[in-house]
């Protein structure tokens, strides 16, 4: 590895070893407290660029910077990202031979290093703190800083016990990074971590490149093949699932469709799910179909869309699982399809759970709040803004509500048929059969009951079965409704639907989305220019065959975004290859003359046709 000549300020290391040309947001700031030995706690959200606000400030500073992440496969991946860029960074972890990590320690005893990585469990062990103690430690990273806390949902107990590094290293300054902004979380990160007194950085947890879309579902695999298809051809993905069940079904009916398609649930061997995953960061275009077990400490940066099947229980685990879309900045896709009977389900665990009565009323709340976003006539990004506590003045432009919004329309009467059509079969009914009742059709249930004969028999013959779900749909997410689980989901009124029956009050109830009339307007970092596609796959391959030989993941070598710039600028100097975004002096050394090769082999070719 070449030694690092370190440069004098944070804008010439952005530069030279990033190869970016400014900084993002809050990060110049982050560095420069950082730089000043100010501790800090910094909240941004993924993809927000945590990382360039400790490793720049460690090539800056005298000594060796200790990063503490949770988990092998991120410090793994920060790492060899880190040595593709030439900067001397290593990690210990129990995955290592005793060769590797004998190695590794040399380094640090011969100061060689400018950041190691390490989990907690290790790095507290007193022979590690020991070894520490004789070195200039410049900062402590305490990275995914929520596993302190409880409240968050990666609770990891050795991250409590971090104040004993920061005991035998009192003077050090100390950053905590997290994409995690809840206010308990960042409470807890300041006591644990003693932060008391740090500055803090709170960024947007808007994520700009991100276009939300949520949809009815009513058989979803017509509509996935068409999403998949149409919108994301030959992009990597994550599909979650519910059920172990349905994770293996979908991906096995995928594959069949002939998609690159993986499932990966808590239910399949630690090697096979290791394997998939593996294949999901090494290969291009691979789609995993997951449960929400998988996601975490993957750092894939060109992961183009994420598709819920089914309804997340919290608009927090919606945003941290669509998060894990376009950490690149480039546009991605965050689609879910979703149903009545999601609700119906997810109510039902929450009912049946063991948790306390406290517990399980903020789980309700939170279902609620989900919902709501579901049913919003409004813009998405605005209200799930507004859930975090941000306010976004204007919609958005790119999600499902901005790009093809929905009418809403007087309900009432509507509504008053739905619910007295519940109210004289009895309230013992579900969904279906009410439905049949008010369609007039004489099944046997219908019959057998002699709901034949009742007043609302028939009186919403004009709609079709599809048209009085969602009514009723959203009759029960109003709350004018109850499906009583313990009853086998029957329809129940509540107060609120009394004055609706008496014409008290009117109830506004949205139409049917139509399909998009405008396309987003594809929001993202650097945009990058028209690109020449052909030249693009040309310069993938090479970058896939690249990876190959060195066992890392592509997208250490250059991002998507790289080599699309790549593909319209074409090029053909080193002056112009440095001035692509991503490609700093050693990207440069190492892999300048093969791409421009390629990029000339193109043009000359063109030109003879
Ligand atoms: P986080 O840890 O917050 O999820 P990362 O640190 O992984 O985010 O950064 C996300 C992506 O953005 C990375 O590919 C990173 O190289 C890129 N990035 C970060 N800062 C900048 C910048 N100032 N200019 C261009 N790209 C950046
Ligand atoms: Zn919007």
């Amino acid at each position: 590895m070449r030694k690092m000549e370190i440069t004098p300020n944070p804008h010439t290391v952005l530069r030279d070893i990033f190869g970016y040309s400014s900084f993002r947001g809050e990060q110049l700031n982050v560095i420069e407290a950082l730089l000043n030995k100010q501790s800090a706690l910094v909240l941004m959200p993924t993809g927000g660029g945590k990382s360039l606000c400790y490793q720049i400030p460690a090539l800056l500073l005298d000594g060796i910077t200790i990063v503490v992440s949770p988990l092998i496969a991120l410090m793994q991946d920060q790492v060899s990202a880190l040595k593709q860029l030439g900067v001397a960074a290593a990690c210990l972890n129990s995955n290592m031979d005793e060769e590797a990590e004998r190695s590794v320690l040399r380094q640090l005893s011969e100061s060689e290093l400018k950041l190691i990585y390490m989990a907690p469990e290790r790095l507290l062990s007193p022979a590690m703190l020991n070894r520490l103690h004789s070195l200039e430690i410049s900062l402590i990273a305490v990275d995914e800083a929520h596993c302190v806390s409880q409240w968050g949902h990666d609770f990891r107990p050795e991250y409590t016990r971090l104040d004993q590094l920061i005991e035998r290293f009192p003077g050090t300054p100390r950053v905590a990074l997290t994409a995690t902004a809840e206010k308990h979380t960042r409470d807890d990160i300041r006591q644990h971590l003693r932060l008391q007194d740090a500055l803090e950085f709170v960024a947007s947890f808007d994520r700009p490149n991100l276009s939300y879309h949520m949809a009815e579902r009513s058989g979803y695999k017509q509509a996935l093949l068409k999403f998949l298809r149409q919108q994301h051809p030959g992009d990597a993905g994550i599909i979650y699932c519910l059920s172990r069940r349905k994770t293996d079904e979908t991906a096995t009916w995928l594959h069949q469709q002939g998609f690159s398609a993986l499932p990966y649930h808590a239910g399949m061997s630690a090697a096979d799910r290791e394997y998939n995953q593996d294949t999901f960061i090494n290969k291009e275009g691979v789609i995993m179909v997951a449960t929400i077990a998988f996601g975490m400490g993957i750092d894939k940066p060109n992961v183009r869309f994420v598709v819920h099947l089914d309804l997340p229980k919290s608009i927090e685990g919606y945003y941290q699982e669509t998060g894990r879309a376009g950490r690149d900045g480039l546009p991605a896709t965050a689609w879910m399809m979703w149903g009545l009977q999601d609700v119906l389900t997810l109510r039902n665990f929450i009912i049946d759970s063991q948790a306390s009565e406290t517990v399980r009323r903020i789980e309700h709340a939170k279902l609620d709040a989900m919902v709501g976003l579901c049913e919003t006539p409004n813009c998405r990004r605005q209200m799930l803004l507004h859930y975090f506590g941000e306010q976004l003045d204007q919609a958005c432009g790119n999600c499902d509500r901005c790009l093809a919004p929905v009418e809403t329309f007087d309900g009432t009467e509507l509504a008053q048929k739905a619910l007295s059509c519940v109210y004289r079969t009895g309230q013992s009914f579900g969904v279906a059969h009410v439905i049949d009742v008010l369609l007039g059709k004489e099944t046997e249930k219908v019959l057998r009951f002699d709901h034949q004969q009742l007043s609302t028999f028939g009186i919403g013959a004009e709609m079709t079965v599809k048209s009085w779900r969602r009514v009723f749909r959203q009759l029960i997410n109003k709350g004018f409704l109850l499906a009583n689980q313990q009853r086998y989901g029957a329809l129940q009124l509540t107060q609120s639907a009394k004055p609706v029956l008496a014409g008290l009050v009117n109830v506004l109830l949205m139409s049917e989305p139509k399909t998009p009339s405008k396309t987003s307007t594809r929001k993202s970092h650097d945009l990058p220019s028209d690109y020449d596609q052909e030249l693009f796959d040309r310069l993938k391959a090479l970058r896939l065959k690249l990876a190959q030989q060195q066992a890392v993941p592509p997208y250490l070598i250059f991002h998507d975004g790289t080599l699309q710039q790549m593909a319209a600028d074409k090029p053909q100097s080193e002056e112009a290859f440095l001035a692509l975004s991503g490609v700093g002096q050693h990207k440069l050394d190492s892999y300048g003359d093969v791409f421009m090769q390629i990029i000339d082999e193109h043009q000359t070719a063109d030109q003879q046709l």
